[in-house]
């Protein structure tokens, strides 16, 4: 049977990625929408989440794109009204409500899924298996787009929780905690802050993997094309990890590329786990963000006017 899907949030990413996504996914159907200022044409849409549950027994998931901050009420209000529950990344606002989520799903027999859209990217998983075994002497990050192209009028990402530069970097992350087999350890953060922001518009991170120094430079200020890159050196040569996982090649040559199937594979995955009675919660990545926030050493810089 279709899992009945209803969505929150009706923003940029539902829009561009979340609607065509569920359209594409056999096993899944777009049953209603909750949005404060949106609607659908041709399909029950709702002001509230609380409203479209009420109104909509026969929904059996909901998929949550609204921002982090108050995203744990709305997750709890899925889970208590008994529904599956799907997280656009990042899963919460902090560590203890997404284990608050855990506990609660998994008393009331629910799925619950963060999912991590970067890590169904065309390219990574074949760099996690040509990765396999080999030794890995360095690694470096560089995450940089333009604010104002990607993220133009959202104030709730220089919020506290809404991670600033952080937002696309926890990409990288989550990315990185997929290929390498070990643990990544933070080790030092430098965090740049607009002056009158909550939230960083750059962040320098060092980390480690076993004995693998682990570098990453996250830049908001970025205005020529946006630069996605993961660069590993290792004992079979150089390999760059590029367009945020969509390619990935080898001394040079590209042995891995694919067309965005980021989202579709994130929805054929929810109605994997809903039918087998499993969860997929890995909050690696976000650890990471919340260690840098911890340890960081912060620089308040100039402005920052969208
Ligand atoms: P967005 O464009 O701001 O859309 C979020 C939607 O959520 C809004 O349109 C709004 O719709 C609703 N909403 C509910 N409470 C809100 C609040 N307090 N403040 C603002 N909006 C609120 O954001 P987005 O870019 O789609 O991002 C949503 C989530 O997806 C974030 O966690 C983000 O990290 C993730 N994501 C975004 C992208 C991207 O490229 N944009 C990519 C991957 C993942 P109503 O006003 O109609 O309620």
């Amino acid at each position: 049977m279709s899992l009945a899907v209803g969505l929150v949030g009706l923003g940029a990413i539902a829009r561009a990625q979340h609607l065509p996504a569920i359209a594409e996914t056999e096993g899944v159907h777009l049953a209603a929408i909750a949005s404060r200022n949106a609607t659908l044409p041709d399909l029950p849409s709702y002001p509230d989440l609380r409203t479209m549950l009420d109104a909509e027994p026969e929904i059996g998931a909901v998929s949550l794109c609204t921002p982090p901050q108050g995203r744990f009420d709305q997750a709890m209000a899925v889970l208590r009204a008994g529904r599956h529950l799907m997280l656009e990344k990042p899963p919460g606002m902090t560590l203890s409500e997404v284990e608050a989520l855990r506990e609660t799903a998994a008393k009331a027999g629910l799925t619950i899924f963060a999912t991590w859209h970067s890590r169904e990217a065309a390219a990574v998983e074949a760099a996690r298996q040509w990765l396999a075994g080999l030794e890995i002497s360095a690694i470096h990050i560089d995450w940089r787009e333009d604010v104002r192209k990607w993220h133009p009028g959202q104030e709730w990402i220089w919020q506290p929780g809404g991670l600033g530069v952080f937002d696309p970097g926890i990409n990288a992350l989550s990315i990185l905690t997929r290929v390498l087999r070990q643990p990544v350890r933070l080790t030092a953060a430098a965090l740049s802050i607009p002056q009158g922001r909550q939230t960083p518009i750059a962040a320098d991170l060092e980390m480690c993997a076993g004995e693998t120094p682990i570098s990453a430079a996250f830049d908001w200020r970025e205005t020529g094309d946006e630069l996605w890159r993961i660069t590993l050196q290792t004992d079979r040569g150089a390999a760059t990890l590029d367009k945020g996982g969509a390619e990935f090649s080898t001394d040079g040559e590209v042995i891995a590329t694919g067309e965005n199937r980021e989202y579709a594979n994130l929805y054929a995955r929810m109605r994997d786990l809903v039918r087998a009675g499993q969860s997929d919660l890995d909050l690696a990545p976000m650890r990471l963000v919340a260690d840098a926030f911890i340890n960081a050493r912060f620089a308040i810089t100039e402005p920052f006017d969208a």
